[in-house]
């Protein structure tokens, strides 16, 4: 059986290595709290140090409460509406095309006979699109922030808007390309700054402050506005990194 921690009403998994050397806490998306500890430490000790982390725990449960992504998947059928860079733009089932999805600017073209394939479809353009889109957008950015990143991906990060590699990757998710710009860029933004500081320390958000003074009421914006993005069957009980602490692919969440 699995170690546990009773703490404030609240259960925390216990997971220990005999590699890691310090104290962590993540929230997983299911709101399964994790302790991740050095397989010597006391449960005493652990105690003590996930006590001190509580107002934080309720906090970010308080928050991914709000923020669970949108429960209703698209349906692929006639005129429902497909969000790319913030405006909507309506879905018509055409009977013959070559490929699967097309988008000729004003609508989405979907082959019927491949309806069923669709989800592939639509996360395959958002990929190429954002392919385009983002460099050219990272190099409007790039005299705020200073720093240039060594390659930009536009990829799937599960529940992760973006992250930022160890090596200056930028990936920003194919979900993100439905946000209006005002807040990719706020995304694109985060990122850069990781160029500077990997951790999400005061010096982190005061160089995401000098690049986008706005960057509060966007964050805010952003967590309203999840809500309505198609997330497209992501399996629930992944963990993202919700701390500093959390270094599972020494890349950095989004969110603070
Ligand atoms: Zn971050």
């Amino acid at each position: 059986m699995s170690e546990t921690l009773e703490l404030d009403g609240l259960t925390f998994k216990v997971r220990r290595s005999a590699r890691r050397r310090t104290l962590g806490l993540t929230v997983d998306r299911g709101g399964q709290l994790v302790l991740h500890a050095p397989e010597a430490t006391e449960q005493g000790a652990l105690a003590q140090w996930a006590a001190q982390r509580l107002l934080w725990v309720h906090r970010t449960l308080a928050r991914k409460d709000q923020n669970r992504p949108r429960q209703s998947e698209p349906e692929y059928v006639a005129g429902e509406t497909f969000r790319y860079l913030g405006k909507p733009y309506p879905l018509i089932l055409v009977a013959e095309q070559d490929k699967p999805l097309l988008f000729d600017g004003c609508r989405f073209l979907l082959h019927r006979p491949r309806r069923a394939m669709a989800e592939q479809a639509f996360r395959r353009w958002y990929i190429d699109a954002g392919k385009a889109w983002v460099p050219e957008r990272i190099e409007r950015l790039l005299p705020r922030v200073g720093r240039a990143p060594s390659k930009i991906v536009v990829r799937d990060l599960g529940f992760r808007w973006g992250s930022c590699g160890p090596t200056g990757t930028i990936n920003l998710n194919w979900r993100a390309l439905q946000l209006p710009t005002q807040l990719i860029d706020y995304l694109l933004i985060h990122e850069l700054c990781h160029l500077i500081e990997a951790k999400h320390n005061p010096a982190f958000w005061q160089a995401v402050e000098r690049a986008l003074p706005a960057w509060r009421d966007r964050m805010q914006e952003l967590d309203t506005q999840a809500t309505s993005v198609f997330w497209c069957q992501i399996k629930t009980g992944n963990t993202s990194c919700t701390s500093d602490h959390c270094r599972r692919d020494k890349d950095h969440c989004v969110r603070p």
